[in-house]
């Protein structure tokens, strides 16, 4: 049963009205008078020239204790997947084994500078060559590059290369991106901003890309498809064999986006459906965090002539030395600086040692095990249900509609998610595929156990039951949370601070109660 929760909430100032910057806090000195990373890399005078800070970072000092609360009681207003689950949909929000933070955390980690000469870095240039290996075994592609910072990044990286792969064939009419409906935004955004026009395919009534429609739409003028499979509605678009016939002989090429391999990692390889470019989201799929705990890292792999294109520079080895090739021919050059999100990466690589091949496939099972389990406990739950295919089994996620409880009691999935809120669980991801009215989409991963998902399923029954019983109560929710309902677009607003902030700010001007 969902339980009884209720969210700290303290009138939390910034530390810069608690501390001032002439107060002095607890410093502990170097034993070493001498800077260690200045030994290893000089002065930053000599690595930033005109950028190199001229003065003292304008940080208030505080007493150890009183810095403690004030970040202690900002979590305690935060939720967070030490608090509970974050079922995500298409996020991929894994648990984050704390055994990577603390290995990152280690100083001969954490005190790697990016200009130190290669020869010094060499057992970390082995734990990268590895993983590279690893994913590209994992995909069924050739060569990787762990250039770009994100899954968009990969996306645009990946938009580029097919681009620059027609253009150097001569193919310049090449200009279209096929893209199905039920992509993320940033598909058809990446490919835009590589300079593609997009045409759209339709879903068909079974939750798979229509295929009528896309012999319709393909032609000379095709540079290619981008596709994540399973697709957003968790469906394993089972046809792609056929799709990629199609795209493939009409001089297109097809691009997979890795955001959703969790499902089938282990089981079934993008290169072996017939896809050229990859990119994978190792926030994702490889247990990474997100955003916050981030940065992220958004590696592209490619197979056969496409490798060429690949962002630079690529990791190589010459017997026991590794080092970076920065080598050009043919490549679409840089998608950063430097050599790419190095702790996001070795987080991955330390998910893939301790999992090995076995483990990342028996993550992938148990991943579509919960989403199935989850499935099974919301059949006939009144309010929901599950459009495209409801008999049809799911794979990493599943998209359940509000739409029956909006008809019949006008509380929205917006509602369910913050009445969810109030019960100490994470809303799912929200209004995502658009394909999919009042769309609640959700993933648990490997991470959760069946007591979780079943704490899940009971709480959306119960508001469901609630907004028949009241449909006002539920629209009033979350009363449990440190911040209440926001209005939609102030919450927006490009001014935004943090909410727990704002709302201090407001209290403290006594525009709010
Ligand atoms: C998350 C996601 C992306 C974008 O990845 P970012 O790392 O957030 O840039 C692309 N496609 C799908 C299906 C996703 O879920």
């Amino acid at each position: 049963m969902p339980r009884e929760w209720r969210q700290a909430r303290w009138d939390e100032p910034l530390i810069h009205e608690i501390g001032s910057i002439n107060s002095q806090g607890l410093a502990i000195p170097f034993a070493d008078e001498d800077n260690i990373l200045e030994k290893i890399v000089g002065a930053p005078e000599k690595q930033l020239g005109p950028l190199a800070r001229g003065e003292e970072l304008q940080l208030p000092g505080l007493p150890e204790n009183v810095a403690l609360r004030h970040f202690t009681r900002l979590t305690q207003m935060s939720y967070g997947v030490d608090t509970g689950p974050v079922p995500l949909g298409s996020c991929t929000m894994k648990y984050n084994p704390r055994i990577s933070e603390e290995l990152v955390a280690t100083m001969s980690i954490q005190w790697l500078h990016p200009y130190q000469d290669e020869d010094t870095v060499q057992g970390l240039l082995e734990a990268l060559w590895l993983l590279e290996r690893w994913l590209a075994e994992l995909t069924g592609m050739d060569r990787c590059s762990l250039q770009p910072p994100a899954g968009a990044a990969g996306e645009l990286a990946g938009a580029l290369m097919i681009r620059k792969y027609h253009i150097d064939r001569g193919d310049v009419e090449r200009v279209e991106m096929l893209v199905p409906d039920s992509a993320h935004g940033t598909n058809p955004a990446s490919a835009a901003m590589a300079g593609f026009r997009i045409v759209k395919i339709p879903t068909g009534s079974d939750g798979t890309m229509d295929l009528e429609a896309l012999r319709a739409v393909l032609g000379k003028r095709t540079a290619g498809i981008m596709l994540t499979n399973p697709n957003t509605l968790g469906i394993f678009e089972d046809r792609i064999l056929e799709v990629a016939e199609l795209v493939h002989g009409t001089g297109g090429l097809l691009y997979y986006d890795g955001a959703n391999l969790n499902g089938i990692m282990g089981i079934v390889r993008p290169g072996d459906m017939g896809f050229d470019v990859v990119h994978l989201n190792i926030h994702k799929t490889f247990a990474a965090p997100h955003g916050g705990g981030g940065p992220g890292a958004g590696v592209v792999c490619a197979k056969g002539e496409l490798v060429d294109y690949l962002p630079r520079p690529l990791l190589e080895r010459d017997s026991d030395r590794f080092y970076w090739d920065y080598s050009c021919e043919r490549c679409i050059g840089r998608v950063r600086a430097l050599y790419g999100n190095i702790v996001p990466l070795l987080k991955g690589f330390f998910y893939i040692a301790a999992l090995g091949g076995k483990g990342l496939r028996e993550a992938a099972l148990q991943s579509v095990i919960n989403t199935n389990y989850f499935v099974s406990l919301m059949k006939g739950v009144r309010g929901y249900e599950l459009p495209y295919g409801p008999e049809k089994p799911r794979k990493h996620e599943v998209v359940l509609s509000a739409l029956p409880l909006r008809r019949e009691t006008g509380v929205t999935a917006g509602d369910v998610a913050k009445a969810l809120l109030d019960r100490g669980l994470h809303a799912p991801t929200m209004y995502f595929p658009l394909i999919v009215e009042e769309a609640l989409m959700i993933e648990f991963t490997e991470t959760e156990p069946p007591s979780v998902i079943e704490e899940y399923a009971a709480a959306l029954r119960e508001i469901a039951e609630e907004a028949y019983r009241d449909p006002e109560s539920v629209k009033g929710a979350p009363m449990n949370t440190a911040v209440k309902r926001v209005d939609d677009v102030y919450a927006n607003h490009p001014r935004t601070v943090t909410p727990t902030y704002r709302v201090y700010r407001l209290r403290k001007e006594g525009k709010l109660s």
